[in-house]
């Protein structure tokens, strides 16, 4: 089996061949660091830190995620809370780092940040303005996307149209309408470096390109990020980064994670339906808030909602019921892996919800297994399943002791029904019926499909 992943520039699920034989490289676009991470955002860093675990199976991995922390936003954050800029980016760096640490991301290899590689995007710029790829006007300097005859290819877009169609307030020193700035000048108050085209900071895009260059290479295997990103972010990163580097390719992936919405809207703060991961893990456990981000496919829309969470909570009741009180010796768990048809769900273009699916068909078997070595090689099989997908890593026993107290564990529930069902098998209805309704007054639901009987608690 190979791995697949639906590239975007191809439009379609292909398989995944590194450019170097078991070497991978990977880059994802992160957070510019003004404010805390809202759940939209930790979508694509759980959907990539799963990737990357899987990556990291077959290959050595180099996956970097980097931190924007030169921006007009943080800019403009600092003129409103009076805060330095400095302390304003380490501020929301620690705290990206410690919530996506909470929702099981593990670190990326490499987190360079964009105001420590001023000196790279220096040189690709001035590379790319002696090259006729860029110009500098009234001290910016801007790519010239006329000079890039592939440009909107990732997007699929077409640069006639795009000129013909843009509207007019166009800056009045660009050649093309599409022309972005990959430098601008400072005002004293502003952070700013010299350069050849005078003080001044960078433009976003040029940030990532110059960073996959300095730590994985001219071309990368994997570019990640959100589907938002595509254009012109992408689009643009990699007109920069092909034309400073004689046509290279520079990515040879590229994987974009679908939007998450809320109740059906879009997040926004004007909305005022954001929800911030740090305020989330207060109350609900990582696990609950990882899992709920990779219930959908990650290409796929998620509608994020109090049933979200609910239904993830269920589920992870149902996973750590199924290795609660079962000693798995350490040996055994670290010689452990995952089943064949998960690994191949997820190597699968990640296919979560046909990996999950595949987790609860285990945690049946084992909840089945009556004899103890059964019991203990399954649940080693679980726990291995749960360090790949980063899930099941609290003990069970804290997990259920988080539980609201009188609330039936999934291993009870379990066990009821397991009752319930033998009692029926003799024909003892009476006693089917009383445990039954023992569950429905503990809030749980029950049903009996073609499968064996599934449960759900009520709300
Ligand atoms: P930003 O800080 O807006 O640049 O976003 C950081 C990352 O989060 C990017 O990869 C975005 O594509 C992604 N992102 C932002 N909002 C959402 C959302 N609602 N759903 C999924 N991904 C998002
Ligand atoms: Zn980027």
């Amino acid at each position: 089996m190979t791995i697949h992943l639906h590239d975007t520039r191809q439009g379609r699920k292909v398989a995944f061949e590194p450019m170097q034989e078991g070497k991978v490289t990977m880059y994802l676009c992160g957070p510019t660091v003004y404010n805390y991470a809202h759940i939209g955002n930790a979508r694509p860093a759980v959907v990539f830190d799963l990737l990357a675990r899987v990556l990291r199976r077959r290959f050595d991995l180099t996956f970097a995620r980097n931190f924007t922390d030169v921006d007009d936003k943080i800019n403009a954050a600092s003129v409103e809370t009076g805060k330095p800029i400095d302390e304003i980016t380490a501020q929301y760096m620690t705290a990206y780092n410690d919530d996506m640490g909470a929702l099981g991301v593990l670190p990326p290899d490499i987190e360079p940040r964009a105001t420590q590689h001023i000196d790279d995007m220096v040189a690709m710029i001035g590379a790319l303005v002696e090259s006729g790829n860029a110009y500098e006007a009234d001290g910016h300097v801007l790519f010239d996307v006329t000079s890039f005859d592939d440009y909107g290819s990732l997007s699929k877009r077409d640069l006639r149209e795009m000129i013909a169609g843009a509207r007019v307030e166009v800056a009045p020193y660009k050649k093309s309408p599409q022309d972005f700035v990959m430098w601008k000048p400072s005002t004293p108050e502003l952070p700013g470096w010299d350069s050849p085209w005078g003080r001044g900071r960078p433009g976003w895009h040029i940030e990532c390109s110059a960073m996959a260059a300095r730590h994985l290479g001219d071309t990368i295997d994997i570019h990640a990020g959100g589907q938002d990103l595509i254009f012109p972010h992408h689009e643009n990163e990699l007109a920069q980064s092909r034309c400073a580097h004689d046509g290279a390719d520079f990515a040879r992936y590229w994987v974009h994670n679908g939007f998450l919405s809320m109740d059906q809207e879009k997040m926004s703060k004007s909305l005022g339906n954001v929800v911030l991961v740090h305020d989330l893990i207060k109350s609900v456990p990582g696990e609950v808030i990882r899992l709920a981000l990779l219930g959908a496919h990650y290409r796929q829309p998620l509608d994020w909602s109090e049933e979200t969470i609910k239904a993830a909570k269920r589920m992870l009741d149902r996973l750590y019921g199924a290795v609660r009180g079962v000693d798995v010796p350490a040996a055994m768990r670290a010689a452990a892996e995952p089943p064949e048809a998960l690994v191949a769900a997820l190597e699968d273009d990640i296919n979560t919800p046909k990996a999950m699916a595949e987790f609860f068909a285990l945690a049946k078997t084992a909840n089945k297994a009556s004899d103890a070595d059964e019991k203990q090689r399954l649940a080693a099989i679980m726990l291995a399943s749960g360090d790949l997908m980063g899930l099941l890593q609290t003990d069970p026993e804290e997990w259920f002791a988080g539980h609201v107290e009188g609330e039936l564990s999934a291993d009870d529930i379990e066990a009821l029904i397991e009752k319930r069902n033998a009692a029926r098998a003799a024909k003892d209805f009476a006693t089917g019926d009383a445990i039954r309704d023992q569950l429905a007054a503990a809030g749980i639901t029950i049903e009996d499909g073609a499968s064996g009987t599934s449960w759900r608690r009520s709300e």
